[in-house]
């Protein structure tokens, strides 16, 4: 039976394996573990979206950390949850990347001796922004180890991270857990109705975080309904204009929204610091100056948060093709949108042949458009003009 601490992880009974037995080893209760170099002095967590990476590195340095190994309760295990223990320095990263300047500033930190055990645990949840200079600052540092220091690296997979990098982690491996992995946590731990529980757990893909705000919010299956709607709905250019905009306004609104209460707390404060009234004409140079930098901080938090929205509205899109896909061939198995099957099977009779594949690819496409900075409006154009049905009497 894993510790408490690992019960969020859902279907990762191998990576938790792997992890508990580091921290005997580390901790010297495990002899064995201990002698056979079970701990290691950085560790790189790669998963799909929603394995839950970030969330077993501080299980990890919670199990490290915490008198019984990872309780989940005691004052240890909230405040590496929270990002506030004294030995754990988490970098949760919001912009689109991770600066030299910032691993520099880190690096020093790491190197602090423990305030309370033995341990130091530094953690970078996206450690595929790194830029190369911020990568090789941090090469050197996980080069040469403190005793007490312990780095771990997240990102979606291993080649998101240099290979000089990687080839100094030790890796861990999560996987997408199954559907019933999903359905099951929802129903036991957040009281989701199992119908309900079962639905969600389907159209989120095995994305446990996903699976839970389908469930609990009306809004976001809404949207999720309205987005599914598309592929049938399409079919002149100026539908396919129109619907990219709507999409792309959804998007931008609900980045703005969500980091509008954080902006304007951060501006205040900002203001607070600099003497009340410290805007606007005659303030000093130096409250300008900082303004300017948070403004372009806020910017790119927006930015980032805003492509992480239409990536994920792009990959419930793709599902919709992959069930045609699956219709057409004629395969047995449920559908990941079974609720639309009538849709689905009306678009398969619309695309027959290469349809449905050359609209996954047009969306791929879109998602790569937006991971290289293309303009989001522009490159949901070009897609949902790839995505509309042919005109009524013949392709
Ligand atoms: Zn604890």
């Amino acid at each position: 039976m894993a510790a408490p601490v690992f019960a969020d992880l859902v279907g990762q009974q191998e990576a938790i394996a792997i992890i508990e037995r580091a921290v005997r080893g580390a901790r010297g209760i495990d002899e064995e573990a201990r002698e056979s170099g079970a701990m290691t002095h950085a560790w790189l967590f790669t998963g799909p979206p929603g394995s839950g990476r970030s969330n077993a590195a501080r299980a990890f340095a919670a199990a490290l950390l915490c008198s019984e190994r990872g309780c989940g309760e005691c004052a240890t295990c909230r405040e590496v949850y929270a990002g506030t223990h004294a030995d754990v320095e988490l970098m949760e990263s919001e912009g689109l990347s991770i600066k030299a300047d910032q691993i520099r500033e880190l690096i020093v930190r790491a190197a602090w001796a423990p305030a309370t055990g033995s341990f130091r645990v530094v953690i970078i949840e996206d450690a595929d922004k790194l830029t190369e200079t911020a990568a090789n600052a941090l090469l050197k540092a996980i080069e040469e180890p403190g005793s007490f220091t312990t780095w771990f690296l997240c990102a979606p997979s291993p080649s998101d991270v240099l290979p000089t990098i990687r080839s100094r982690c030790r890796s861990i491996l999560l996987r997408t857990p199954s559907h019933q992995d999903v359905a099951t946590v929802l129903i036991e731990r957040d009281g989701v109705d199992p119908t309900m529980a079962a639905h969600v757990a389907r159209a989120s893909q095995g994305h446990v975080g996903r699976a839970k705000w389908l469930a609990f919010d009306e809004d976001a299956r809404k949207f999720r309904h309205d987005l599914l709607a598309i592929p049938a709905r399409i079919r002149t250019v100026g539908e396919a204009l129109s619907t990219a905009a709507e999409l792309h306004r959804a998007a931008t609104e609900e980045s703005v929204r969500e980091n509008a209460d954080r902006d304007e707390r951060e501006m205040s404060e900002l203001s607070t610091a600099w003497g009340h009234g410290a805007t606007g004409k005659g303030m000093p140079s130096g409250a300008a100056k900082a303004i300017k930098e948070l403004e372009k901080t806020q910017k790119s938090r927006t930015t980032a948060r805003n492509r992480a929205f239409l990536d994920i509205a792009l990959l419930d899109l793709a599902t919709f093709y992959r069930d045609v896909l699956l219709v057409q061939a004629g395969a047995e198995a449920p559908l990941i949108n079974e609720d639309l099957r009538a849709t689905v099977t009306d678009v398969a009779s619309q695309i027959p042949g290469e349809g449905a594949l050359h609209r996954v690819e047009a969306i791929m496409g879109a998602r790569k458009a937006l991971a290289f900075n293309v303009a989001p409006l522009l490159a949901l154009e070009s897609m949902m003009l790839a995505l509309r049905l042919p005109a009524r009497g013949g392709e």
